[in-house]
């Protein structure tokens, strides 16, 4: 782990245990916490727990950890009872659409009826 890395970032230090989330799923590279200002009942974030700024440099730089992400947000979804009712997977991507931590994360959201709307 790179430690330049961790200390400047809020989700690297998540990872780490510096700072408390609300975790619900861990892998041996993933982790899935609890979005601290949750936008719908089931508000999840799925990280790679290695560093990569977006979803696009992570799918680049390793494509089998970004299937991995994926695999966990699926587990996710089945875990929270969404598998049924269906659910959202939004990775914002740069800080022109609303990207605020740079360190890719997939937010899983579910528990409401989101049909029509974009975001
Ligand atoms: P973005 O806008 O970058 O796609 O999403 C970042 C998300 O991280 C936001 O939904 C925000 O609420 C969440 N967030 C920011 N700080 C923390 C934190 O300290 N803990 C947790 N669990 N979520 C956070
Ligand atoms: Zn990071």
């Amino acid at each position: 782990i790179c430690l330049v890395t961790v200390a400047d970032c809020l989700f690297c230090r998540i990872v780490v245990g510096e700072i408390p989330a609300t975790v619900v799923a861990e892998t041996e590279r993933t982790l899935a916490f609890r979005d601290i200002a949750p936008k719908a009942p089931t508000h999840v974030l799925v990280i790679p727990k290695e560093h990569y700024a977006d979803v696009a440099t992570l799918a680049v730089g390793d494509a089998v950890l970004a299937g991995e992400v994926l695999a966990t947000v699926a587990d996710v979804a089945a875990a929270e009872g969404l598998d049924g009712t269906g659910f959202r997977v939004i990775f914002n991507t740069g800080a022109s659409v609303g990207q605020t931590v740079f360190h890719a994360h997939a937010h899983v959201l579910g528990g409401v009826d989101m049909d029509g709307d974009l975001t």
